[in-house]
């Protein structure tokens, strides 16, 4: 089959055309700064070079427009007719608790997800509009949406649930939900096939580090506890992000600073995480990373508490899947900063964790970084959430 994925922020797009018998990506391309003066696209057919040009890009539905014309022009696109393609498979970041597996959509599905968009008022409203403008220019095509939060729907009740009363759960649907759903998804399936077992046989944590971040208890494939929660600001601490503290703190910055709830809210969502704790050195890890390595305490504050952060979760999902098999790295940081997947696991000695230090410096692609002795294998696995989309549009069509 050949899936269209299509990823919408509120001012870009990425897409992605997979051949998912082969899992080949024929095209792929990314429209940036959507509905400001000066906007950009960017494709690159197959194997091919990339071209990069400046344009304006009123809309989403114009982005979609120019996709369709160079996925099927006949020097640089790669299908000769819009026919060709089976399916579009849309992210979706939010689909509350009604959505546990990706759906077709139709209308009825249209007005449940904007009936979700209050849990998530900036990503579902533009996640709506991709699919609208796909089903203007592509209005013969299958449209399946996929959730971010579709995957955790598996945790049991004493996961999600908040010890707050039963009524907000009840009647305004307040719960853990979860994020980066489709992330853990794919890497825990990847990380079962590296080890060569059935997923159904297997006890893995994904560590999720990016910008935001999270980490997934995933046992026999299944969700059963994450870091995120009713919202993403939740867990581990993150670029800005504050990760878990005592709402408490909320209500005295707000009397102490003489700020209003919304602006606290907003420091712990842009001020706060490794730039805040970093006495604003910086949000990115490769900063860090470079000031760390001269001695700046700063940085050292700041990726020690991220490494303590990560590894109580690690530790505390232990005790939920009563044992591990294998830890899994993914994401920017997760991917790209050994610095950081080190003090991780060297915090995690007391469970029987040992690193490869040879391995986790100079590792590529999709590893093994765990030494022989460690009684967890830990590895190291590349993201790759639209192939996790094209991988359940195809399942979901069949
Ligand atoms: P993501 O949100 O998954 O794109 O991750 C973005 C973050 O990954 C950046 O803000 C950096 O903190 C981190 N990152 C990206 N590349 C590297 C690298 N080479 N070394 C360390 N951290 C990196």
């Amino acid at each position: 089959m050949k899936v269209l994925v299509i990823n919408c922020g509120s001012s870009s797009l990425k897409f992605r055309l997979i051949d998912t018998d082969t899992e080949e990506v024929m095209a792929r391309g990314l429209f940036e700064r959507i509905g400001e003066e000066k906007g950009r696209f960017t494709y690159i057919p197959g194997e091919g070079e990339k071209d990069a040009v400046d344009m304006i890009i009123p809309d989403h539905y114009e982005a979609v427009k120019h996709l369709i014309y160079a996925i099927t022009d006949k020097d640089r696109g790669v299908i000769k007719s819009l026919e060709e393609i089976d399916a579009v498979g849309h992210r979706i970041v939010h689909g509350g608790d009604k959505f546990a597996h990706p759906v077709i959509i139709d209308d009825k599905v249209i007005s449940e997800i904007e009936e979700c968009s209050h849990l998530a008022p900036i990503h579902n409203p533009v996640n709506l509009l991709g699919i609208r403008a796909c089903m203007k220019y592509l209005p013969d095509t299958k449209m399946v949406g996929v959730f971010d939060t579709a995957f955790h729907q598996t945790m049991p009740e004493e996961a999600y649930l908040y010890g707050i009363p039963y009524e907000y759960y009840k009647k305004d649907r307040v719960r853990k939900y979860g994020f980066h759903g489709m992330s853990h998804e794919y890497v825990s399936a990847e990380t079962a096939k590296m080890m060569g077992k059935d997923i159904k046989d297997t006890r893995i944590i994904t560590c999720h580090l990016g910008n935001g971040a999270s980490i997934c208890a995933v046992k026999g494939g299944e969700s059963m506890d994450t870091s995120m929660g009713f919202t993403p600001l939740a867990g581990v601490i993150m670029g800005t992000r504050s990760g878990g503290i005592d709402p408490e703190i909320v209500n005295y910055i707000a009397k102490e600073e003489n700020k209003s709830v919304q602006e606290v809210m907003d420091i712990l969502n842009t001020q706060s995480g490794l730039y805040g704790v970093s006495d604003q050195l910086s949000s990115d890890v490769r900063d860090l990373t470079e000031e760390y390595d001269k001695g700046n305490p700063d940085a050292k504050r700041a990726l020690s508490k991220l490494s303590y952060s990560i590894s109580k979760f690690i530790g505390s999902y232990f005790v939920v899947l009563g044992g591990v098999d294998a830890i899994t790295f993914t994401a920017g940081i997760g991917e790209n900063s050994y610095l950081v997947r080190k003090l991780v696991c060297d915090r995690l000695g007391a469970l029987g964790v040992r690193l490869d230090e040879e391995k986790n410096k100079n590792v590529k692609g999709a590893m093994m970084i765990s030494s022989e002795d460690s009684k967890v294998q830990v590895y190291r696995i590349p993201t790759d959430e639209e192939m996790s989309i094209a991988r359940q549009v195809v399942k979901t069509i069949r």
